[in-house]
């Protein structure tokens, strides 16, 4: 490490190697998905994409009140059809399901429906539960069910259909919130490069924005995300980075990206 003292000796200077952490995570597959399939949907017919790996029931509330749905997710002894029942204005519960690929289903607004007002509101208007129907005793880390806050677009709230939020539950009471990751737009199916270098797969997933949008070998060299501007603090990686053991091999690396780590070295050589 590098020091600097100032003439009149009250100051310390010292130059230390920025470290950003890196932030380890598990990859998990979610048993099931939830999307809204028409955004424009009126609040009287909600068409939904829904698709499961497992055996599971549905159950749609409408109008929950939000002081009362963390609250209740967060019940792990009770279950929690039992808690939305008493502050929703109606329930339906689907009949279970075998497990399927996408497929439509329709949420229609029930006609006892109180509309919710002018915002902002006290209650979301419709809260979605995708619940595993698990024979025997599930183990801690199974996921049990998935939900949805929904905004249903009406007369007084004319912003468009969507979800909210979405939250995971585990077989242990856990709950999880799903935050959205940000990739630049591409062709899907295709792997998608690094925004720097266009030569890497994307591989690091910058924090606190969540652009999934450089590589390992571009990230060393970045003080802020090249997408938004917003500095670093941390990340993850969400694909194996054994690219980066190649970078020695001749001919691995694009001629601007070598040319550019030559003179980074030339000019700490000079002068370090
Ligand atoms: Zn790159
Ligand atoms: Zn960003």
């Amino acid at each position: 490490m590098t020091f600097w003292i100032e003439p009149g000796g009250r100051r310390l200077y010292c130059k230390f190697k920025r470290r950003i952490r890196r932030i380890y995570t598990t990859k998990v597959s979610l048993p099931f998905t939830f999307k809204i399939q028409d955004t424009e949907s009126s609040s009287e017919r909600l068409v939904c994409l829904v698709s499961s790996r497992v055996d599971y029931h549905m159950e749609a509330y409408w109008g929950v009140r939000i002081c009362d749905v963390l609250k209740v997710l967060k019940q792990s002894s009770i279950p929690e059809e039992l808690l939305l029942k008493e502050c929703c204005q109606h329930v339906d519960i689907f009949s279970s399901s075998t497990s399927h690929d996408e497929k439509y289903i329709v949420l229609s607004r029930p006609e006892s429906f109180v509309a919710l007002g002018p915002p902002p509101r006290d209650s979301y208007p419709l809260l979605v539960i995708l619940k595993r129907d698990t024979p025997g005793t599930p183990q801690p880390v199974d996921m049990l069910a998935l939900i949805s806050l929904i905004h249903v677009k009406d007369s007084l709230c004319t912003l468009p259909t969507a979800i909210l939020a979405q939250y995971l539950k585990n077989a242990d009471g856990s709950i999880w919130y799903m935050e959205k990751l940000y990739f630049p737009s591409g062709e899907d199916g295709v792997e998608q490069k690094c925004v720097v270098c266009q030569n890497f797969p994307l591989s690091r997933v910058i924090l606190p924005c969540r652009h999934t949008c450089v590589c390992a070998y571009c990230f060393r060299r970045l003080k802020a995300c090249p997408m938004c501007r917003t500095p670093i603090k941390s990340y993850f990686c969400v694909c194996s980075e054994d690219y980066m053991q190649n970078l020695d091999k001749p001919g691995h690396l694009p001629f601007a990206n070598w040319l550019h780590n030559k003179l980074t070295n030339l000019h700490r050589w000079i002068f370090r």
